[in-house]
């Protein structure tokens, strides 16, 4: 599709249909293990469920449109993208960079997983990245990352990692296409969770890989046939009901959440903000030159873990709950998960409630 369009526009655009008459505007899913086959060696294009569905191709071709890619592949979870992604560039003797302060499941599965089998694995904060990745031959990044929200360079990153001939893999859950687009900026691959603002709904789980490579986009592939991390066809057909409103509801969490920053930052009850869009947060220069949309994502610190408690306690709407992206404003304590983080620290996840109630809300709840 070109450029002329905003996003909004662009993701309902996305999942729509061809204008045949008499079909319907937006396809349903087709639920299906098997299908036909023909009586000679020719193939269909679907076969079983493993391997291909019409429902899959339909998100796909939306997913692959908002990232400015090529090509996408849905998988089961945001975590099957990723560990896909990994099981295919890092094999014995791989340098493999993973971010000290992302999403601490995918540091875990690197350093339990790969690097028992022969994977160097390296750890860098956001602000190390571009050293890390001086002699690394995978680079997989997180930006903003979950839960502390720095911002990693990713133009200059993948300046670096061309120049040294290796991979770049950008974790794009929590900016969304909607936000950024990483491979217009270098990287080689897109991985995300589509559990998140993508489906928005807080009721299902799923992730996905975009990319312009077609013989790493193929390898991908082959490693989702072969291992199955493969995603249901309804919870497909789920995602991209929800795609189509994505580009509204991330528009809200994002107008909510700088609505917060601002307010929170000038609170006396918190002890600092984490936001890309507070002018004077240290992520802010760089976040601005490669991100349209900042997130919904807010990090703070309180001065322990009561009062996080309380915070949630005397709120009229806010959910302690972990996840972000849904249409519910939820926090989460990220202590609790092992991230290294302080006892008061919280993530606070923006849903699509009015900003002024919202504002009010905590503001009541911070007294
Ligand atoms: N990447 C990031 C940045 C995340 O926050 C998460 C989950 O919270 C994941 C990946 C994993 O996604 P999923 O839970 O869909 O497997």
């Amino acid at each position: 599709m070109d450029g002329l369009y905003g996003d909004s526009t662009r993701s309902v655009k996305a999942v729509g249909s061809e204008p045949v008459p008499g079909n319907p505007v937006v396809a349903p899913p087709v639920i299906a293990s098997t299908f036909h086959l023909s009586p000679d060696e020719a193939q269909p294009l679907d076969k079983y469920g493993r391997y291909s569905n019409p429902t899959w191709r339909q998100l796909e071709s939306a997913l692959a449109e908002l990232e400015g890619a090529a090509a996408a592949l849905v998988f089961g979870s945001g975590m099957a993208a990723i560990t896909s992604v990994l099981r295919v560039l890092a094999k014995p003797g791989t340098k493999l960079v993973v971010p000290a302060d992302g999403y601490n499941q995918v540091r875990r599965y690197a350093k339990e997983y790969l690097a028992s089998q022969g994977v160097t694995v390296v750890e860098a904060e956001s602000a190390g990245m571009c050293a890390a990745a001086s002699d690394a031959d995978v680079v997989l990044a997180e930006t903003p990352a979950n839960p502390g929200l720095d911002v990693v360079d990713l133009h200059r990153l993948a300046m670096d990692c061309r120049r040294r001939g290796s991979t770049l893999v950008v974790d794009n859950t929590t900016a969304t296409p909607f936000g950024q687009q990483p491979l217009s900026l270098g990287a080689d691959l897109v991985v995300a969770s589509a559990t998140k603002a993508l489906s928005g709904h807080s009721d299902l789980i799923a992730g996905y890989v975009a990319g312009s490579h077609p013989e790493l986009m193929a390898a991908v592939e082959q490693e989702r046939l072969l291992a199955g991390a493969i995603l249901g066809p309804f919870e497909a057909w789920l995602v991209l009901r929800s795609l189509g409103s994505a580009g509204l509801r991330f528009d809200r969490q994002c107008q909510n959440a700088q609505a917060l920053a601002v307010m929170l930052r000038a609170h006396p009850a918190v002890r600092w903000v984490r936001y890309p869009g507070l002018p004077d947060d240290p992520s802010h220069q760089v976040a601005a030159q490669q991100m349209k949309r900042f997130g919904g994502l807010v990090a703070i610190e309180l001065t322990d873990a009561d009062a996080v408690h309380a915070l949630v306690d005397r709120s009229a709407l806010l959910v302690a709950s972990t996840s972000f992206g849904g249409i519910h404003t939820s926090v989460d304590r990220r202590i609790r998960w092992g991230d290294p983080v302080s006892d008061g620290f919280a993530r606070i996840a923006l849903g699509i409630e009015d900003t002024d109630d919202l504002i009010s809300d905590f503001e009541r709840a911070l007294q």
